[in-house]
């Protein structure tokens, strides 16, 4: 055979074999042997609050993610599912009990562990729960963690979190080396970092810088690895600048932003999947060990439709909606009825909601001033909105709910003008955090004359105003707005609290769907 001929058979071969081309150089392998070359796949997902389908059951779902993980690793054995953070909160979950005790993410931790999760970083939801219930998950969990700038706070020691295992307290680790070996022999080193923003203040965490910490821990491992990548919890412009801070990781794969991303800063691929499950990115790392090189490519993979159902993620899945969908009834939710079925998408990202209106906040207030028509203003606390997601048509009573975990009636209280403004005045100030305050389109600030008006009349510091709130900002429980509870002097009137359920008053998730039903 002469060599075009050869070449020709080879090249068949390997397609037929299903291999890239990329792999089947000719130039140092020997016929069955170590070829010098090993791809490994890493499949991202992350900030997945739901371990259902959205959208009617058309999108995401944890059974899903676990059926395209089986399809990637009976192509390559060599494949890891990584969660890039924010999986245990914000749930509808962690306002329900189960076995008497709160739920808290650890629905999530049961559907990963069946879905097959191998790796998993902090996001800054993971600090949203106790201390206490961190560690539970934790201890459930059967993936790896690893936190490279993210200690656990003990008494103002920065120590590594840690998990139970047969009685001993393991350390999550700094960086995890990872060795993989394929099929003709040929062996790879991957060092991981995971780096987690300082964004949770929570008191039992402890962060040390983003950047310093990835750039000192990258070189104490590139040396002894054939790649390292990172996998990260931080904004875009964040994961950009340690790109260019660390410009030899081969891959950042990152969470936060629940839009899906991609980037390419020098030779550092960036990546981000949608929030939800409602796609994931295939990270292809080919390793080329005679010239060091390393081949990044990247897929991103919708989750929808056309994925199947895991059968066995699914039994756990389903056992937990039915606990939740239980609960719901009992409290006179019809999780799966339909309450909106057109119009654009419903805007409840914190990054939007908790510095300025959305069409979601718009209608959540103006729903609390239907349910309580006396009212002559409605007031809401952004921190009510837990969902950090945009709702897609047709919305769902489940959506409602998992907007506003935490439910709570609708109060009404007289108060004076000048608690009125303060407390307005104040929800400006608290831009950012949950704090920051919604009202209805009766509101308007008059920039000209520094005044708060409803109706077109300046607020009268002397006068009395009724006003409806959720009953969360009156327990004087929100950021800077201790005073405002019924003990404060400006409160003239609290009136009863209604707790019968045919009332929109008694929940704000029932004055919500009330109002989406019918206006
Ligand atoms: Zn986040």
């Amino acid at each position: 055979m002469n060599t075009f001929m050869a070449m020709k058979k080879y090249l068949l071969a390997c397609l037929s074999a299903g291999l890239f081309i990329v792999s089947c150089s000719t130039s140092k392998n020997t016929v069955g042997g170590d070829d010098g070359r090993l791809t490994l796949q890493l499949m991202q997902i992350n900030d997945v609050y739901e371990i259902a389908p959205l959208n009617a059951g058309k999108e995401g779902g944890m059974a899903r993610v676990a059926s395209l993980k089986k399809t990637y690793l009976r192509q390559n054995p060599n494949t890891l599912l990584v969660m890039a953070g924010d999986f245990v909160s914000p749930s509808v979950y962690n306002s329900l009990k189960y076995e008497g005790k709160s739920i808290r993410g650890r629905q999530m931790i049961e559907s990963m562990n069946a879905a097959g999760v191998d790796l998993a970083v902090f996001g800054n939801h993971e600090f949203d729960i106790k201390e206490a219930e961190l560690q539970e998950r934790i201890n459930e969990s059967k993936f790896e963690w690893i936190s490279s700038n993210t200690f656990h706070n003990i008494k103002g020691r920065s120590l590594p979190f840690t998990r139970l295992e047969k009685n001993v307290d393991v350390p999550f680790p700094v960086t995890l080396v990872k060795t993989f070996t394929d099929a003709d022999g040929t062996t790879a080193k991957i060092g991981f970092i995971g780096l987690t923003l300082p964004f949770n203040k929570s008191a039992y965490v402890s962060y040390t810088d983003v950047f310093t910490t990835a750039r000192d821990l990258y070189n104490s491992l590139k040396d002894s690895v054939d790649a390292v990548v990172a996998i990260t919890h931080q904004s875009m412009e964040e994961d950009e600048r340690l790109a260019r801070e660390v410009p030899g990781l081969a891959a950042i794969m990152g969470g936060h932003e629940h839009d899906q991303r991609y980037a390419q800063v020098g030779r550092t691929i960036i990546t981000k999947a949608m929030a939800n499950a409602k796609s994931a990115y295939i990270i292809s790392l080919t390793i080329v060990k005679w010239n060091h090189r390393i081949k990044v490519r990247t897929q991103l993979e919708p989750i929808n439709e056309m994925v199947a159902i895991d059968s066995s993620t699914n039994v756990v899945v389903q056992r937990w909606v039915n606990i939740a969908e239980k609960s719901y009834a009992s409290l006179g939710f019809d999780a799966k009825k339909i309450v909106l079925r057109e119009g654009e998408p419903l805007d409840g990202r914190e990054s939007e909601i908790r510095s300025k209106s959305t069409n979601l906040t718009v209608k959540i207030v103006e729903a609390m001033a239907k349910a309580a028509p006396l009212a002559e203003i409605a007031i809401l606390n952004a921190g009510s909105v837990r969902v950090d997601d945009v709702l897609n048509m047709p919305v769902t009573q489940y959506d409602i709910i998992r907007s506003l975990p935490f439910g709570g009636s609708i109060r009404e209280v007289d108060m004076k003008g000048r608690l009125l403004n303060k407390i307005l005045d104040q929800g400006v100030k608290n831009k950012g955090i949950g704090g920051y305050l919604h009202s209805d389109s009766r509101l308007q600030y008059d920039g000209d004359v520094k005044q708060w008006k409803l109706r077109n009349q300046v607020i009268d510091p002397e006068k009395s105003y009724r006003v409806a709130i959720s009953d969360f900002l009156l327990t004087g429980g929100e950021s800077n707005l201790d005073y405002l509870t019924p003990a404060n002097k400006d409160i003239l009137k609290v009136y009863d609290v209604v707790t019968a359920a045919s009332d929109p008053r008694s929940d704000i998730r029932k004055a919500i769907i009330s109002y989406m039903e019918n206006y």
